[in-house]
């Protein structure tokens, strides 16, 4: 096999963005501002790269793709070409010197050609002032500029940004790539899948493997599920025991309702016939979600996961943590048979 370069990645994961953008080029209709959304393994970084090799490759190919092994297509990939202005954060932010680097950058025209690219990764870590002393450069270009905007989370980013760039959000990454990523930050296997419907990044993943608090919040949950399956009355004492003081901020709260939706919906899932534990968000309770999905039936078990879907409501009318999750408590020992 080949070596990967930023066109084989990005022709791996995003084929149908890679085939789009080179025909904009190859037709001159490439747009000067795009917000590219896509969560860490996404290859948003290769599709952007391979955009910049397509403007300025010296050799394109018959079927329009960049050449990757022309001079031009060579310092794009060592990172040494004077056109094309690359920014990935440093730490948790965009730094204040790397933003003034990026508006003298942007303020000038190109070097060698007439044509010059800026990528930006990680856009969502701009502080607000950097973010929008860059949105007039981002209006008024000089020359034959292109910026392309990366995030990994389209929702934290300025609606000002939002509304001056194309938006264009890349092909979710994988499972097994994505497992595979998330093992890289920490995350256990039996972390992985409830990870992976919890965050839409890695980073953010890791921010919830932080200090433990994932780990914790998932053995809390275990064992508030398991109390409930068995119809056990301190399900609803483990409310205030176990899960508040977990829920330290907003954030955190409606984390942990939706990992309350997902061990439900993991015994649904087991309620239509046999599912693989690998697959489950908690495989650790594996055994006891198939039992609880046996003993409810299919109807019962839709109504608890129902209760458990509107909590999240709730929780954005702005009820309170601990109320919603005592009155699901009580409404989910309600559904279970007394033996
Ligand atoms: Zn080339």
């Amino acid at each position: 096999m080949t070596e990967e370069t930023p066109i084989t990645t990005a022709q791996r994961l995003q084929p149908q963005l890679v085939d789009h953008f080179m025909h904009l080029i190859g037709t001159q209709r490439l747009s000067h501002a795009y917000l590219f959304n896509g969560m860490d393994g996404t290859g948003r970084q290769d599709l952007a790269l391979t955009i910049a090799l397509r403007l300025f490759c010296q050799n394109v190919t018959s079927a329009g793709f960049p050449c990757g092994q022309c001079a031009e297509c060579r310092r794009i990939i060592a990172g040494d070409h004077p056109d094309v202005i690359r920014v990935v954060p440093d730490g948790q932010r965009i730094k204040v010197d790397q933003v003034r680097y990026l508006k003298a950058e942007f303020s000038k025209s190109a070097v060698e050609g007439n044509q010059k690219i800026f990528i930006v990764d990680q856009i969502e870590r701009m502080t607000t002032g950097a973010a929008n002393s860059l949105l007039k450069f981002i209006e008024e270009p000089v020359g034959n500029t292109v910026a392309l905007l990366l995030t990994a989370n389209k929702n934290l980013i300025l609606p000002t940004i939002l509304s001056r760039t194309q938006i264009v959000d890349l092909l979710p990454v994988a499972p097994k790539e994505l497992a595979a990523a998330l093992a890289e930050v920490g995350a256990a296997p039996s972390q992985q899948n409830l990870l992976a419907t919890l965050t839409e990044s890695v980073a953010a993943a890791q921010d919830l493997l932080a200090e433990d608090w994932l780990k914790n919040a998932q053995k809390s949950i275990e064992h508030w599920f398991t109390a409930c399956c068995q119809g056990d009355e301190r399900a609803f004492v483990r409310v205030q025991t176990d899960l508040l003081p977990l829920a330290i901020n907003r954030d955190r709260q409606g984390i942990l309702l939706d990992m309350i939706v997902q061990i439900w919906h993991d015994a649904l899932r087991q309620q239509t016939g046999a599912v693989d534990p690998q697959t489950l968000t908690y495989p650790q309770v594996a055994q006891a979600s198939q039992q609880i999905a046996q003993r409810l039936g299919v109807d019962r078990l839709v109504v608890v996961v129902t209760l458990t879907l509107a909590t999240r409501g709730q929780l954005a009318g702005n009820l309170n943590f601990q109320a919603i999750l005592e009155a699901l408590t009580l409404q989910i020992l309600a559904q279970i048979p007394r033996r």
